[in-house]
């Protein structure tokens, strides 16, 4: 949870404003084109931007890249990092958990579990982590269409991954903070 006193309000008890990461599973055909990626090279070229926006529309067109070891976000196994995001991120909705917070220790406490493979596991905490996982721009509009994680994107895209979580920060009810 995030919590923000710094807005100077004249006279008045200083203004606080409470936020929390929500989780959404999305479909990763629905994200934006990750196209303001500058780099690794890896991550460009007319091939990369072909092939992941025929990855968005027909998935069956192309056959996913398998993980790779030119940079971090093509060594994780991303079928399998996010597979199990997706999983532990519903089941923390249906027990009743919608704070990122606590999503991300309800996933923590799973993880043994789930026997992943160190990069997988930094994968999944790239997913699930509080204030760490792939966040849109919600701005109007944007010169940035992501706050974070348009390569963890391309490369989900890259390898084919249906399904994913991404994270946005949403102001807390205030007869919630009253309690
Ligand atoms: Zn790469």
């Amino acid at each position: 949870m995030v919590t923000d006193d710094s807005e100077p309000d004249a006279g008045a008890m200083p203004a606080r404003t409470e936020w929390t990461m929500r989780y959404d599973v999305v479909w990763v055909s629905d994200l934006p084109i990750p196209n303001e990626i500058r780099g690794p090279a890896c991550m460009l070229g007319p091939g990369a931007w072909l092939r992941r926006r025929a990855q968005r529309r027909v998935a069956w067109l192309r056959r996913p890249l398998r993980p790779r070891h030119c940079c971090w976000h093509h060594q994780v196994n991303w079928p399998v990092a996010a597979e199990v995001a997706v999983r532990l991120v519903r089941q923390a909705h249906s027990a009743g958990l919608h704070d990122g917070d606590q999503i991300e220790a309800y996933i923590l406490e799973r993880l043994d579990g789930e026997a992943l493979g160190e990069l997988e596991c930094e994968g999944l905490l790239a997913l699930v982590g509080a204030s760490a996982g792939i966040e849109l721009n919600d701005d109007p509009d944007p010169q940035w269409r992501y706050v974070e994680g348009q390569h963890r994107v391309a490369a989900q895209l890259d390898q084919g991954v249906r399904e994913t979580v991404v994270q946005r920060l949403e102001q807390l009810d205030p007869g919630r903070l009253s309690r």
